[in-house]
């Protein structure tokens, strides 16, 4: 049986990277951060100084873009046009640019078609806000990842904080819930839930528990050959 293509969707701060993360690195996959790669679009379009509102500009500029990943001994490194940026794509003003760049049809046609030649093998978990429902819809486990608002606030401000941002709780929020309007409502590719994935509600488990409840299905699958739940 061929490796599966596994999918985790959901809005930010839901502990989706680290899901995807260690499911992979549990099933020996290949992890596809797919937020990685429209936020190293956006630093490129901050550092060429073009405006975000500028879509044509901003689909050639992804076009262009050569985004790998390579792992390193205790994380995902990211490389744009052969240059590190795993940490500069971090910065809030990266994620907020990133959320717009999401929103330009040519961007996430250049991204898309990135992101299925990588899976195109299988032994992927592909993480992102449109991996189930655009990127591989014949994914063989579709997970939907969710938490409430405020607890991924909480989460994105304790992982800003330990990354040295100055940014308050509250503003953090803010940002996110905008970000978060952005995602759903974009005419291109909203977040939703794809057809038949499994909701996963993340607000009050630990990471262990979802890690251990996300390889049970996917051994599920594997033992029974493929296919999808339900
Ligand atoms: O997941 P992450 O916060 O790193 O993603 C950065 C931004 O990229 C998100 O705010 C979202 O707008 C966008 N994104 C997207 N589609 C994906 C992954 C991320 O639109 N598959």
């Amino acid at each position: 049986m061929k490796p599966l293509v596994i999918t985790i969707d959901g809005p930010s701060g839901t502990g989706k990277s680290t899901a995807a993360r260690r499911l992979a690195r549990r099933l020996g996959y290949l992890y596809l951060d797919t937020g990685a790669m429209y936020r190293a679009v956006a630093l490129k379009a901050l550092r060429a100084g073009a405006s975000l509102k500028d879509r044509r500009r901003l689909a050639g500029l992804a076009r262009s873009s050569r985004i790998s990943f390579s792992r390193g001994s205790r994380q995902v490194r990211v490389l744009l046009d052969g240059t590190d940026v795993t940490l500069a794509i971090r910065r809030p003003e990266v994620s907020e640019a990133a959320s717009v760049v999401a929103t330009v049809p040519g961007v996430r046609r250049a991204l898309v078609r990135q992101q299925q030649a990588i899976g195109a093998a299988g032994g992927i978990v592909a993480e992102g806000r449109d991996t189930g429902t655009v990127v591989f819809p014949g994914a063989d486990l579709k997970v939907f990842l969710t938490a409430t608002l405020a607890q991924r606030a909480r989460r994105r401000f304790e992982e800003l904080q330990s990354a040295g941002h100055r940014l308050s709780l509250a503003e953090v929020l803010r940002e996110m819930r905008a970000r978060d309007l952005r995602d759903r409502r974009r005419a291109s590719s909203p977040l939703r839930r794809a057809k038949g994935a499994v909701l996963v509600d993340n607000t009050r488990l630990k990471s262990d528990q979802v890690l251990d409840k996300l390889s049970d299905y996917a051994r599920r699958i594997i033992r029974e050959g493929g296919g999808c739940l339900d």
